[in-house]
């Protein structure tokens, strides 16, 4: 009998955990699958987290020295860099455009809107923030009485505990010299940042930096490290394979475990978070869909004809479903390579240098929410941002999305600091909070099928792309192989 490729169990997995969140809560047995069942998920994504990380460091080893001259390891590195800007700046655009279109923050009512607004001027006031667009209604005699009442309430509204610990992480890495993620990128220490999970950057530094010094002492002193390099590779990869046998359960345990902290013992809970949410969660999960489904394709038939529209997904299922459940690409990164290089005939060469560099630096999915998260939470303030401001949005949530760890939440984070960048309240990130976990999944999804679009691209431009067409990709993970 035919095997039933491992996307598809996986979305089994998934389905079923959704079901039984669902029922544990109606049933009042949250408690139990969060002690019990939530465990096995978290388990799951750090084996894959104990994988990501030293397959990081020996595949950019193994990828550089194996190109072998420097020269074509700097051009692949350039082409790599730009296409994934230009994927960004696309996503950007994207979400911008529909952000505008949509407008979401203006579907609220006007009399909240009134309130927010008056509260965000008084916070502006507080803080010395210049109001770009130019009305004031704390100068209305109208709205007197109402600024009164709210600037008691806004005091309050900045204590919000889920988030001030981020705001507190954003505000540190706020008073730093301009220069300081450069010199972030530079480590003094190299096992602390192995130590670190969010040190994927310093990581990625020094592989480059012993990969490349590796292609420039004699070969026979070179050779045994780069076969010692590449089996401790193999190696990796096998360990990605034993794992992913038990996906499909350990993705039940993680979905369960999400939806069952969403929903508590209550699931009208999750339907009522998302009815006030849901225009700018329907907003930003278009954008999120187009970009999967039209923009990359489109992108890819335009610079790869050789890959079929239904082949790039049957190839890259296993690893789209993985980021949907681990809301994390740096976890679903060994499974990323395994099927860009077996499923879509990426040269090893290629992925082992193009996919980790994605999975830290290019996140178009967490730059496209963060566009339209910026502009929502900007419109349900009735404050209209400039031209100028909305280009600072898409020059920083650009920056921010190359800042963001490759884990859950991080784009939430980071938003603290786009919004910082146009004069908003950071303190906003509150507002859309409790849907953000979900659209995490989905924008998981975005940075990781970008990934795989770059690499595709790099890899035909090289002639390294040997895209043949598979029935079961999910064989890829096969323990016989
Ligand atoms: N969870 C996302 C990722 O790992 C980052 C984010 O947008 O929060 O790609």
């Amino acid at each position: 009998m035919k095997k039933m490729a491992l996307h598809w169990k996986i979305l089994i997995g998934m389905v079923l955990g959704i079901i039984w969140a669902l029922l544990s809560s109606t049933l009042g047995w949250s408690a139990f699958t969060i002690d019990w069942i939530d465990p096995f998920g978290t388990i799951f994504i750090n084996l894959l987290k104990l994988i990501a990380i030293p397959l990081v460091l020996f595949s950019i080893i193994g990828g550089v020295a194996n190109i072998g001259d420097p020269s074509s390891l700097g051009r692949m590195g350039g082409k790599t860099l730009l296409f994934y800007l230009t994927t960004t700046v696309v996503a950007i655009s994207l979400g911008l455009l529909l952000v505008n279109v949509v407008s979401p923050g203006k579907l609220i009512d006007e009399q909240s809107r009134i309130d927010n607004r008056i509260s965000y001027e008084i916070w502006a006031g507080s803080q010395g923030h210049d109001i770009k667009d130019g009305i004031n209604y704390l100068k209305d005699p109208q709205f007197l009485e109402r600024a009164q009442e709210i600037s008691e309430l806004s005091k309050a509204e900045l204590k919000e505990a889920s988030v001030s610990d981020k705001l507190e992480k954003a505000e540190a890495q706020k008073n730093v010299s301009p220069l300081q993620p450069l010199v972030d990128i530079v480590p003094d220490n190299f096992f602390a940042s192995l130590s670190d999970n969010g040190l994927m950057l310093q990581i990625i530094f020094f592989a480059l930096f012993f990969g490349i010094s590796l292609l420039f002492i004699p070969n026979e002193k070179s050779q045994p490290v780069l076969i010692v390099v590449d089996g401790i590779n193999e190696v990796f990869l096998k360990m990605v394979d034993l794992v992913m046998q038990a996906a499909p359960f350990f993705v039940f345990t993680l979905l369960a475990g999400v939806v069952s902290k969403m929903a508590g013992d209550d699931i009208g809970k999750v339907i009522e978070i998302f009815k006030g949410l849901s225009w700018y969660s329907l907003t930003v999960l278009a954008g999120l869909l187009i970009m999967i489904f039209i923009a990359y394709p489109g992108i890819l038939k335009l610079f790869v004809k050789k890959i079929p529209y239904v082949g790039f997904f049957k190839a890259m299922g296993p690893a789209q479903t993985l980021a949907f459940s681990t809301s994390s690409s740096a976890a679903t990164l060994p499974v990323t390579m395994e099927c860009v290089e077996q499923n879509l005939g990426v040269n090893k060469k290629i992925t082992s240098f193009v996919l980790p560099i994605g999975a830290t630096v290019n996140m178009d999915g967490t730059s496209l929410y963060q566009a339209v998260a910026v502009i929502f939470l900007a419109q349900m303030h009735m404050i209209d941002l400039t031209i100028g401001q909305q280009l600072t949005v898409v020059l920083t949530t650009t920056l921010a999305s190359i800042g963001s760890a490759a884990v859950p939440s991080a784009g939430l984070v980071m938003l603290i600091i786009v919004l910082d960048s146009v004069g908003l309240n950071p303190a906003w990130i509150a507002i859309i909070f409790p849907v953000d976990r979900i659209l995490d999944m989905f924008r998981t999804v975005v940075n990781v099928t970008g990934d795989a679009t770059v690499c595709s691209i790099i890899a035909n431009g090289e002639g390294m792309l040997y895209y043949h067409k598979t029935d079961n990709p999910s064989e890829t993970f096969d323990l016989d192989s």
